[in-house]
């Protein structure tokens, strides 16, 4: 279960829908509250760094135009927000992702390129969220969202 209170909910939602119609992601931060218990409690904005020039992964230079179907994070964010939750008892958690033009499911790529043992947030532009737990098999486990 991923709990989040609304303040969280918000952010995260106007965070990965701003840049609608591409795909938007942002970074989970919290802690593990109880067994099998997740809190959200920070939403790092992250950049969407699919195609940018400046950052050229084998995978997505092929594709510079394919920001509305892709996203991928830039390792470099993903290191900062991990030390500035070393000094404030957090984690990250996982990650979220929005899915502009399909449902919430965890597309081949999100499983094959996701970080196993870790949360997954995807919403869909109607509104749609749905949080998944990446095994290291690659396969994905529906997680419970509890919003208070
Ligand atoms: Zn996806």
């Amino acid at each position: 279960m991923i709990r989040m209170d609304r303040r969280c909910l918000t952010v995260l939602q106007r965070t990965v829908l701003a840049v609608w119609p591409q795909e938007g992601c942002a970074l989970l931060l919290g802690s593990a509250v109880g067994e099998g218990i997740l809190c959200l409690t920070t939403v790092w904005p992250a950049c969407n760094r699919w195609g940018a020039a400046d950052f050229d992964l084998p995978w997505t230079s092929a594709q510079n135009d394919a920001r509305d179907r892709n996203f991928v994070l830039d390792p470099r964010e993903q290191l900062s927000a991990q030390r500035w939750c070393r000094s404030r008892s957090q984690q990250l958690i996982g990650v979220a992702h929005s899915h502009p033009s399909c449902d919430a499911q965890p597309s081949a790529a999100d499983r094959q390129r996701g970080v196993p043992h870790q949360l997954m947030l995807i919403l869909a532009a109607e509104g749609e969220m749905q949080a998944w737990w990446l095994g290291e098999d690659r396969q994905v486990r529906p997680v419970l969202i509890d919003v208070s």
